[in-house]
């Protein structure tokens, strides 16, 4: 499980959105008649990597999770951005099937992912691009999806903060508090 630095709602989004992640793999497991912590584990996990196209994103997610990169040794598509391993994982990492909740915008899901692709690894992002992603967290698991206008006045009022405030942030109601005091 992953510890957000900036805690408050985000952190508690990410916790979220991470159990149902591990509650996603265990019940593929159960699908495919494999014990946790067998070596059939690891094959299960290669092969839903080897196309991730075919699988749901918490699978997928949950896969990479449980794969060492053989180049940095982190979990593959976890390591520094630079790593080429790491770097193609996380491409194929998108591929995968994102399918939105009833009654919810179409779009939500794959924000949800991403932004949660982008809490877990946040140190292959820049601050404000983090700042951004783990704010929408909590809004996207809502069932939420924001407008693009919203989105980018999100990102204006971001981009008036300092990298130390983007680290600090816990919603984007303090952004707009922070940054309206910049004045433009
Ligand atoms: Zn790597």
């Amino acid at each position: 499980m992953t510890a957000l630095p900036r805690g408050g709602r985000p952190a508690k989004a990410l916790s979220a959105v991470e159990a149902t992640i591990e509650t996603r793999w265990r019940s593929f497991l159960v699908e495919y008649g494999v014990t946790a912590g067998a070596k059939e584990e690891a094959d299960l996990a290669e092969m839903v990597v080897a196309d991730t196209s075919a699988f749901e994103w918490r699978v997928v997610d949950a896969a990479l999770d449980r794969l060492p990169c053989a180049d940095c040794g982190n979990g593959l598509g976890a390591g520094p951005a630079g790593c080429e391993n790491c770097d193609r994982a996380d491409g194929f990492r998108f591929a995968a099937i994102e399918t939105d909740k009833p009654a919810t915008p179409p779009g939500t899901e794959h924000g949800l992912r991403v932004a949660t692709a982008v809490a877990r690894t946040r140190h292959r992002y820049g601050a404000r691009a983090r700042c951004g992603f783990e704010l929408g967290l909590p809004v996207l698991l809502s069932g939420e999806l924001p407008s693009t206008a919203q989105a980018q006045a999100y990102r204006a009022a971001i981009n008036k903060l300092t990298e130390e405030e983007c680290e600090r942030v816990t919603s984007f109601e303090e952004v707009a508090c922070l940054s309206s005091r910049r004045g433009r």
